[in-house]
């Protein structure tokens, strides 16, 4: 399961609630992201809440792909978040509470945390690769990134 599938939404039946519609807890289930898309019914929503549901949406559904939201750019975009995220220097359990401040969701920080290790270990291989093909430039730019995330 891609980390995307454990990101979820912080008191989702508080927002169904308020939404009078039931949405599913999972933040990139597609029918989260066809509430947030549409924008139904967001009006309804608390100031706080509504500012980051809008922040959602117009900082990881804003592209124009005809098949928006479910082109896949809400994912890889929300992957690069966490990707940044750990390359200031946090940690899972920082990454988790800066998602919740900044869009009001959650994840458990022992899934972020393998979310990462497995990140390290992609790009391991990729540097090694690299390595093999003579690409030294190339490799650096990924022992760069790498080191960033192990840090
Ligand atoms: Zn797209």
């Amino acid at each position: 399961m891609a980390i995307t599938d454990k990101i979820y939404v912080k008191n989702h039946r508080q927002l169904s609630s308020q939404l009078e519609t039931n949405i599913p807890k999972g933040a990139f289930k597609g029918a989260t992201l066809d509430v947030l898309f549409q924008g139904n019914g967001l009006e309804k929503l608390d100031e706080a809440t509504r500012e980051r549901v809008l922040d959602f949406a117009s900082d990881f559904l804003d592209c124009n792909c005809d098949t928006n939201p479910y082109c896949g750019c809400p994912e890889r975009k929300f992957i690069r978040y966490l990707l940044e995220l750990r390359a200031q220097g946090l940690g899972p359990d920082a990454i988790v509470d800066v998602m919740s401040d900044d869009y009001m969701l959650y994840a458990y920080s022992g899934d972020v945390l393998s979310f990462l290790d497995s990140g390290i270990r992609t790009l391991e291989a990729a540097e090694g690769l690299a390595r093999v093909d003579g690409h030294g430039e190339k490799r650096d730019e990924i022992r760069q990134v790498k080191d960033d995330l192990a840090r």
